[in-house]
């Protein structure tokens, strides 16, 4: 399909970026990678007159970590630079994970962790990860800026809280405590080039004796939002897991789905994969948590 006219800005702040928005805001999008929008854009199911990149503008591609503020990830910060960042392949191996085998080499390139999280696909690789690194978004338009939990910020398949006037200036991910283990484990019938049919991440934090004491898991793929698995986090919680445990923290986690069934995969295929990935991430993220255990 032959793509309507629309004007491309290219601004270099975030100021202007915001002046633009204002001006447009009938008719606007912002633009990143542009490997979600340009599609849908090609597809015909959005045509807005102007679009304002975030490519210039300048600090919005920077990654960085403090201990004292954990990792933050710029709104343009392109999903290759996120998953090779040596503190975010360190501290934070779920996200550098999911940042490395999603897509392609070229839309990794192309595509931001800022986009796959606005884009709010159920499958998008890099939320599973994130939720279950406690992570918020810092979201900024005219009247001034939010932080936004990522357990708050999904509401559907393709929505979100964030306002059409918003635009994502960072991600913020808590610094792991020491004793973390964090993985993710994705599914797709064409490796890396598909998306995901199911996604799953976890991170536990044990105490010194090697009982967890935070435990969080998220799912991707298998529901109307990425979602969090509360009821399974609290059986592992307090807990040494055993093989008996993670069996039915798995079973839990099949709880918390609503799969459908779709030229990916079967709601059934679905349910069983999120039971044998779930076992499978928590026992890896115990064990590397219980590697820094002295
Ligand atoms: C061949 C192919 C394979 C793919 N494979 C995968 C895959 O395996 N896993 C996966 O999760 N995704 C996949 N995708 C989807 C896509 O590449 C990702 O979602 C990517 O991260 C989107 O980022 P982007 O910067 O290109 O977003 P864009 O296309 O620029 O924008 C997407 C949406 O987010 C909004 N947006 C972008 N940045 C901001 C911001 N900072 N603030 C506010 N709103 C913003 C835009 O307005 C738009 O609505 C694939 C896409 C293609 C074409």
């Amino acid at each position: 399909m032959v793509m309507p006219h629309f004007t491309v800005h290219q601004p270099d702040s975030l100021e202007e970026v915001l002046d633009l928005l204002g001006r447009h805001r009938s008719s606007v999008k912002v633009l990143c990678g542009g490997t979600d929008l340009l599609m849908k854009m090609k597809a015909g199911a959005v045509s807005p007159d102007h679009l304002i990149s975030l490519n210039r503008v300048k600090g919005l591609r920077t990654i960085s970590y403090a201990e004292s503020d954990g990792l933050v990830i710029g709104g343009a910060a392109r999903l290759a630079e996120v998953g090779k960042n040596a503190d975010v392949k360190k501290l934070y191996p779920a996200l550098a994970h999911a940042c490395s085998v999603m897509a392609t080499v070229q839309i990794r390139n192309m595509g931001t962790v800022a986009g796959n999280l606005a884009n709010a696909a159920p499958s998008g690789d890099t939320a599973a990860p994130l939720l279950a690194y406690g992570a918020s978004l810092v979201a900024v338009e005219r009247g001034g800026r939010r932080q936004i939990k990522l357990t708050d910020f999904f509401t559907g398949p393709g929505l979100s809280v964030l306002e059409p006037l918003e635009v994502i200036e960072a991600i913020r991910v808590p610094d792991p405590p020491p004793r973390s283990g964090s993985a993710y484990m994705r599914l797709s019938a064409r490796s890396k080039v598909d998306i995901a049919a199911v996604g799953v991440a976890g991170f536990i934090n044990l105490d010194l004796e090697g009982k967890v004491i935070r435990c969080r898991l998220a799912l991707a793929s298998v529901a109307p939002t990425p979602v969090r698995c509360l009821e399974a986090e609290q059986m592992i919680e307090g807990q040494k897991p055993d093989e008996t445990l993670l069996a039915q923290a798995g079973a839990a986690c099949v709880r918390s789905c609503r799969p459908i069934d779709d030229v990916r995969a079967t709601a059934s295929y679905r349910r069983a994969m999120v039971q044998v990935l779930a076992q499978r991430v928590l026992a890896k993220c115990y064990e590397q948590a219980a590697g820094g255990v002295s």
